[in-house]
């Protein structure tokens, strides 16, 4: 046994990283639950094995590039004793919770974890704009960095094994959300006929220069007091009203905007009217 890595799975994701690994002169051993995708693999040098024992056996370290956190416990729970000793890289896209649960299960079996999480589609990996976030054993993640670092930029998080996949999740809420506004502003303005191409473009452009107000915003959550005279709660409550309203007068339904009034009128209904209207993460926190 070298210095040869294990990836388990071969989808677009997998594919793409065992490339890297093998373009990078690093000696791949690759498993895939189809077999026949493994084929181009092999052609291009990397070597095949017929069963995830053989693939574990291969390598000390195991990057688990499968769809998501319950085919990893189909795959990986069989395998545990063939895994003590070895490190596991597991880069799928799981919640926190589902990486806190894998690597108690890996610390039980004497495998030493990192969780990943990957902030690139597959065409990025190699490149340094491709972002992947890793958190777990540090000790487990500085052994492995030189393989991880070939991917993309490597960003170590944490122990607490859910952080890299807390991040990924956090910005992938704030992708979402930032994209729903491209949704509702493109079906506002085509009520009038206007290209969705023109208004993404005007999107676009507004969204760049309100940017640095992110930050602003984040500088008053941190300070805590949310009463620096900035727009408040009642202000922004008449704001989001207009748009709602708006919305409706073109026929177009203000159903993602309405959590936002909805937030703002409960602080408002406990007397926080006059506060900073960012006020409204307090009311994000479950009880
Ligand atoms: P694909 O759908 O292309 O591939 C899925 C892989 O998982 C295949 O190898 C598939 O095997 C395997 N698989 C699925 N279920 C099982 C199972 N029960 N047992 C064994 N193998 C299984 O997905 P990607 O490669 O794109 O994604 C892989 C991971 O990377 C995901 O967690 C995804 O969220 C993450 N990711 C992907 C990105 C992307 O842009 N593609 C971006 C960021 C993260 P088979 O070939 O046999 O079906």
């Amino acid at each position: 046994m070298g210095s040869r890595t294990t990836i388990l799975g071969l989808g677009a994701m997998g594919s793409a990283i065992t490339a890297r690994l093998r373009d990078t002169g690093h000696d791949t051993t690759v498993w895939n639950r189809t077999a026949a995708k493994t084929a181009p693999h092999a052609a291009a040098g990397s070597k095949t094995a017929a069963t995830i024992s053989e693939a574990i056996h291969d390598a000390d370290t195991v990057l688990v590039v499968l769809l998501d956190h319950a085919s990893v416990q189909e795959q990986l729970t069989p395998h545990a004793a063939e895994l003590t000793g070895k490190t596991v890289v597991n880069l799928v896209t799981t919640t926190p919770n589902q990486a806190r649960e894998t690597a108690a299960w890996a610390a039980d079996n004497g495998i030493a974890y990192v969780d990943g999480a990957v902030m690139a589609v597959p065409s990025m990996i190699g490149e340094h704009h491709a972002r992947l976030l890793y958190s777990g054993d540090e000790h487990a993640y500085d052994t492995v960095r030189p393989i991880l670092e070939t991917l993309g930029t490597a960003e170590y998080a944490g122990e607490d094994p859910g952080l890299a996949s807390l991040k990924d999740m956090a910005l992938l809420a704030a992708m979402d959300l930032m994209l729903l506004g491209y949704v509702q502003a493109i079906a506002m303005m085509r009520t009038t006929g206007t290209p969705a191409a023109d208004t993404a473009a005007e999107v676009e452009a507004w969204l760049a220069a309100m940017l640095p107000q992110g930050r602003e915003l984040a500088a008053i959550v941190d300070g805590g007091t949310y009463d620096t005279g900035g727009q408040s709660v009642d202000f922004d409550r008449f704001g989001i009203q207009s748009l709602i309203t708006a919305s409706r007068e073109q026929g177009v339904s203000a159903q993602l905007l309405e959590p936002h009034r909805k937030l703002l009128e409960e602080l408002a209904a406990t007397g926080r009217g006059d506060s900073d209207w960012i006020r409204i993460i307090e009311r994000l926190t479950i009880q």
